[in-house]
């Protein structure tokens, strides 16, 4: 070895493998996040190639030898250039609209590896998506499986459906992400299944390939998943005794990521364990398939934001950034944490900044509007800060409230960076619309 002093391996944050200080300066992989910034402005999505193939191979290891297929549930992130990684890592895609079918076909995704979930399609998302000959039609309801069989024989076709049964299981997470419990708007309640398969089965248009269920989002424990599992291969048994063959087995989605001091199972641990499971039940051989979104994406991206204004007062200190509840919905929507980090430590001569614990806030005129309470931050007007794990269900939920336009998207690879969305401008949001001659 040569007596070259080497310089320590930059530290990365725990749960964000690919974001690192190095030298003080914030990088996802090899990209200096300060220079993005010079170069494209706030509010700024900017996410990791290798973080978000980094999240799929821990499923692939999960699978290896097995017949099975990831479908990257796309609500999570529906940006094109998201999109495209998955599809040339041979990921089929969970779409929930005739619009994320447009989208996967756009990116050059396969439309024979979609499935189609969803409590609402309509006839004319029913024919585009038998058009392009998809994989798969999740159904919800016994209304849904009499419209698409009617679509499918007005098409001369016949329908690939898997019906989603709801396994009455608690995933214990927020209630607005849980989706698997009986007062739950989402699939067909578990004692109703077999009849609801039988009518299926009667049905001219339809074939019935599979069953699926998805129990909720964030879920950080292993145990309501094998709860799903049993329920759902109890009703596998008695399915197929009824005469009715299935293909394939979805268990949907809902693995949790690291927020805050979160601790979900590993995607590759936590099917070991389901594996042996369905190993155990002799249903080994069976294909199974997948709907990951939130842990493929959420902790690859990353929202840069510049501090506008400090605010300090009695009761709270406010930290009042460019980047509002249109941009990062999460907080608003279901009082959710993001962690927020400086993208440039205050090192050797940095001036003004106070450090205090601060409400991080959006210009957005809502209360609803914040980021982050009580943080505790050293920040001046001008500096620039990371919100992390934004790589899920931000920019895909982002909104123009306010006249705000959506923020411009990087995809990092390496030590190139893409710019996979353009900052949007008013005219933009405002051409649809009209006056009214008068
Ligand atoms: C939202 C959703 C998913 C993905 O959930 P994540 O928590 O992002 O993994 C999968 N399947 C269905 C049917 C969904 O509605």
């Amino acid at each position: 070895m040569s007596d070259l002093v080497t310089q320590a391996a930059p530290a990365a944050l725990p749960g964000h493998p690919f974001l690192a200080y190095r030298n003080e300066s914030l990088h996802l992989e090899d990209v200096t996040l300060s220079k993005l910034i010079r170069e494209h402005g706030t509010p700024l999505f900017v996410y990791s190639k290798a973080a978000m193939l980094s999240a799929l191979a821990a499923y692939q290891r999960g699978f290896a030898g097995r017949r099975a297929q990831i479908c990257y549930a796309m609500k999570a992130n529906s940006s094109l250039g998201v999109l495209q990684v998955f599809a040339q890592a041979g990921c089929g895609f969970d779409i929930v609209s005739g619009g994320e079918l447009d989208r996967v076909l756009a990116a050059g995704g396969d439309a024979q590896k979609i499935i189609f979930s969803g409590v609402g399609k309509t006839r004319a998302e029913m024919q585009h998506a038998l058009a392009a000959g998809i994989g798969c039609f999740n159904v919800e309801s016994e209304g849904e499986l009499d419209a698409l069989s009617s679509v499918a024989v007005a098409m001369n076709l016949l329908a690939p459906v898997s019906i989603r049964v709801n396994p009455n299981v608690d995933p214990k997470t927020h209630p607005y992400i849980s989706t698997g419990l009986k007062d739950n708007k989402f699939g067909v309640a578990h004692e109703d299944a077999l009849r609801v398969y039988q009518h299926a089965a009667s049905l001219k248009g339809l074939k019935v390939i599979g069953i699926d269920c998805h129990i909720g989002s964030q879920i950080t424990d292993a145990t309501p998943y094998l709860d799903a599992m049993d329920r759902i291969l109890d009703l596998v048994v008695s399915i197929e005794a009824a005469g009715i063959p299935l293909e394939h087995i979805d268990f949907g989605g809902g693995l949790g990521i690291n927020y805050n001091h979160d601790t979900p199972p590993a995607a590759d641990a936590l099917w070991q364990q389901l594996l042996t499971k369905l190993d155990a039940r002799g249903f080994g051989a069976k294909k199974l398939m997948i709907e990951p979104g939130r842990s493929l994406v959420g902790n690859a991206g990353v929202c840069l934001t510049e501090v506008l204004y400090l605010k300090f007062g009695e009761q709270k200190n406010f930290c009042i950034i460019d980047a509002a509840m249109n941009d990062l919905p999460r907080p608003a929507l279901y009082q959710a944490f993001h962690a927020i980090v400086p993208v440039a430590l205050p090192g050797i001569g940095a001036t003004g900044a106070t450090e205090a614990t601060y409400d991080v806030v959006g210009p957005v005129c809502e209360s609803g509007d914040w980021i982050g309470h009580e943080r505790a931050l050293s920040v001046a007007a001008g500096d620039h800060l990371a919100v992390l794990s934004a790589g899920a269900y931000c920019m895909s939920m982002a909104s123009n409230y306010n006249t705000r336009n959506r923020a411009a998207e990087i995809l990092v690879d390496g030590c190139k960076s893409h710019l996979i969305r353009r900052r949007e401008t008013v005219q933009e949001q405002m051409q649809q619309e009209r006056l009214v001659d008068s």
